[in-house]
């Protein structure tokens, strides 16, 4: 009998949770292997993006057509995010975690530098691309290759045909070294997954679990009611049969809890089996992978809640509001690397007037919540490329 890579990758995570937590010397001098994995998903983004929006956006045809998805596209990052921080603090109001104030686990931080509004803002522009390309600054690539594909909209066809045909074949390249990458996902994720266990230990879990239950009963409730129902009444399919053709992509963003290094994963599996159309998957997967942040948005919320409760600081309707705005702000600011939702906190925490050192509170279980929040958020983008899949002609 021969297993789909996608069997195995499920059969690859409990074995890598087991082995994390009885054979954590192992699974330590095993990290190379995923390591090596990572390596190998990350050497695809810049190439792999750049084509695929690029090829995306000319095949729109227009600038009207892209204005037109990219309007929607937003429109429903939007919707989403803020119904991803409702739900973050519809559940963090009723679970209250932190207000008994035990604060068992306060791993010793330093000040992180604090983000602000101008400074990220700043951040999205390249002042030179090729430095962006080889520093894998995915935000100003995106920046770019838009503009450069919007021109190239305007050149006479010959040349824009050109360039189309030569991108376009970067681009199936690009996903034919993607299929061969994902056949590793099972020694990936094995590696993983069973190195984080055996570094972070589950009990801290165990030690912050109000906090830990509110984040992933809000996620959970996230993604298998308020997302699918959203995107199944909007993009008018059975999300549960898309899941079933996509998972994959999930599975690896919960392994590697970053979003960019799923992304050649997320495109190859929706354009293929889930049957996403080239324009929207190349266009709206990369796109989302860096702004649309469900799960951190959520998580954001709760994890700034459970530190005032925790410091015995009442934030009022007021100041959710601030977190609300802050929230959504963060998780579009976000990059999608590991650890990424946690620095951006510090926006939050400045908004609402709390200490930047609070983090440490919860830096000793964030890893593993990482995880979750990154699967929720790919699983958002993978929804959004099928939902706008629809107004693609
Ligand atoms: N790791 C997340 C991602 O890549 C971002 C975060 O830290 O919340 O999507």
């Amino acid at each position: 009998m021969k297993l789909s890579t996608e069997t195995l990758t499920i059969v690859a995570i409990f074995l890598g949770i087991v082995a994390g937590v009885y054979l954590p010397e192992l699974m330590l001098s095993l990290k190379w292997i995923g390591d090596l994995f990572l390596m190998l998903l990350k050497m695809l983004i810049v190439p792999l993006v750049f084509a695929s929006v690029f090829v995306a956006i000319v095949s729109l045809g227009s600038g009207e057509a892209l204005k037109n998805l990219g309007l929607k596209a937003f429109g429903y990052y939007f919707l989403t995010t803020a119904l991803a921080v409702t739900t973050g603090l519809v559940v963090v109001n009723i679970v209250e975690p932190g207000s008994a104030h035990q604060m068992a686990v306060t791993a010793e931080v330093t000040k992180p530098a604090e983000h602000t509004f101008s400074s990220l803002l700043l951040s999205f522009v390249p002042s030179n691309i090729f430095a962006s390309l080889s520093e894998g600054k995915i935000v100003q690539v995106l920046l770019f290759v838009i503009f450069f594909a919007i021109a190239t909209l305007h050149l006479e066809n010959t040349k824009r045909d050109s360039l189309k045909n030569f991108f376009d074949a970067v681009n199936d390249a690009m996903g034919k070294i993607a299929e061969w990458i994902i056949k590793l996902t099972p020694l990936g994720v094995f590696s993983l997954i069973g190195y984080v266990i055996a570094k972070e230990g589950v009990e801290t879990l165990w030690e912050l679990k109000s906090y830990v239950a509110a984040v992933l009963v809000a996620l959970f409730i996230h993604a298998i009611i308020v997302l699918p129902a959203v995107a199944s009444f909007i993009g008018r399919f059975n999300p549960l049969g898309y899941f079933k053709s996509v998972r994959e992509a999930v599975l690896v963003a919960f392994s590697t809890a970053s979003s960019s290094a799923t992304l050649p994963v997320s495109i190859e599996v929706a354009s293929t089996r889930g049957g996403v159309k080239k324009e929207s998957a190349g266009f709206i997967l990369p796109l989302g992978a860096t702004v649309n942040m469900d799960g951190t948005a959520l998580y954001e919320a709760i994890a700034v809640m459970f530190i005032a409760n925790s410091y015995g600081v009442e934030l009022g309707f007021s100041q959710q509001i601030v977190i609300f705005l802050t929230a959504t702000f963060a998780s579009i600011g976000a990059a999608g690397i590991p650890g990424a939702g946690l620095v951006m906190m510090t926006m939050i925490l400045s908004a609402v007037g709390l200490p930047l050192e609070a983090i440490g509170l919860i830096a000793a279980v964030d890893r593993i919540l990482d995880m979750f929040r990154t699967a929720i958020n790919v699983w958002g983008d993978l929804l959004a490329a099928k939902v706008l899949n629809r107004f693609v002609y």
